[in-house]
């Protein structure tokens, strides 16, 4: 009885452990083979992802809101997270070839994936404010849980986490202490508010790392200083893609018997640029670009944009949280429950496949919407 209960915790612990994926430390592994769960029909064809942000504040003065920093300063959390996925839409647009192996020829292909912010919200919660809070904050306030991936931005450690890397699985979100943390830390330290583009490398490339491991990816190696792993044992050891760097490669060009522990800004001797290391720069291999894309083709469609607008959509309140609608054939206003106006600086896309049909809708201050055509996905 004992040995089976022992072995019941044992495997809890396994569960557990592959389940939740931390992002400050570092593995090992030998050689693996790329494994993608579908081939991808088409990576040239471009994937939108949705994506809701959530500030969570302990006070006024306390992480992003409606109308500042929560630092005093007139830099509201809507402006920051255009922002935010403005740089890591320009991070996306580009690939840099891998530093390790030493020497390689890994194709550097277009990635062709990026994000939209679908909605930004703002939560006063003191006890749920710092960072690590478990699932609390999904089931508290994760919102369109099937359709859009959830970033909640709390306060203030040194690494962020993904509940899961399964393309299969519905929970699709991720917390992060840094974000808020490193706009402080700008800000304390002089820097120019808003900050420029540049200085969002930061939080944007640590973001679109957590996501990556939402849509499907692994960290390349695991464990900080350790010897490779014997075998090729799935995300325990690595990532099921023969073109990243592995352990192995990591040990021959550090030339030593464990491979370095790797961090922050850090492409030195034996660490790697991939996004799914840990340096925060941003090469993606052939094979990680397929398994994105074939999870946003397959279990991940929904996420997408182009998933989007295929299904019908009524809007009665077009304004903020939300920034961008999706639907096929699109109806604005004409409900008996107004307010559907836009007001003061509220700046609002709408997506559509087929139609937009607008009943009376007010538009006042220097608000803005934007209507854009998007086609069903076709792949
Ligand atoms: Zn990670």
């Amino acid at each position: 009885m004992k040995k089976s209960i022992f072995f019941i915790l044992a495997i809890l612990i396994v569960v557990e452990l592959k389940s939740q994926i931390y992002c400050l430390d570092n593995n090992t592994e030998g050689e693996q083979i790329n494994q993608v769960l579908n081939p991808a029909k088409s990576i040239s064809t471009n994937k939108t992802v949705r994506l809701n942000f959530h500030f969570i504040r302990k006070d006024a003065y306390s992480n992003f809101t409606e109308s500042s920093d929560g630092m005093g300063n007139n830099y509201n959390g809507y402006d920051f997270t255009r922002d935010l996925v403005n740089y890591m839409n320009y991070s996306q647009g580009f690939n840099i070839q891998m530093n390790i192996p030493s020497g390689n020829t890994t194709p550097v292909l277009a990635k062709n994936f990026n994000y939209v912010i679908d909605a930004v919200y703002f939560h006063n919660n003191p006890s749920l404010y710092s960072y690590n809070s478990g699932t609390s904050l999904y089931n508290l306030y994760g919102t369109d849980k099937p359709n859009v991936m959830n970033v909640f931005i709390t306060c203030c450690s040194s690494g962020g986490w993904a509940p899961n890397t399964s393309q299969t699985s519905s929970v699709k979100f991720t917390e992060s202490g840094l974000i808020w943390k490193w706009y402080r830390d700008w800000v304390n330290g002089g820097g120019a508010i808003p900050p420029p583009q540049w200085a969002f490398w930061t939080d944007g490339n640590h973001l679109c790392h957590e996501i990556g491991h939402l849509l499907g990816l692994n960290h390349t190696v695991l464990f900080p200083n350790g010897a490779a792993c014997p075998t090729n044992i799935g995300n325990t050891c690595g990532d099921d893609c023969g073109d990243t760097p592995s352990a192995a490669d990591m040990i021959h060009v550090y030339g030593s018997s464990v491979h370095p522990h790797c961090g922050f800004n850090n492409v030195g001797v034996g660490c790697s640029n991939n996004l799914m290391d840990y340096s925060n720069y941003n090469a993606l291999t052939p094979c990680q670009i397929e398994k994105v894309h074939s999870g946003l083709e397959n279990g991940l469609n929904p996420y997408t944009t182009c998933y989007a607008v295929s299904v019908d959509n009524s809007i009665c309140d077009l304004g903020y949280p939300k920034l961008s609608h999706f639907g096929r054939n699109v109806i604005i206003g004409g409900c008996s429950t107004p307010p559907y106006a836009l007001e003061l600086n509220e700046k609002v896309d709408v997506y559509f496949s087929q139609s937009v049909e607008f009943f009376a809708s007010e538009f006042t201050g220097s608000s803005q919407l934007e209507v854009i055509f998007e086609n069903t996905c076709n792949f």
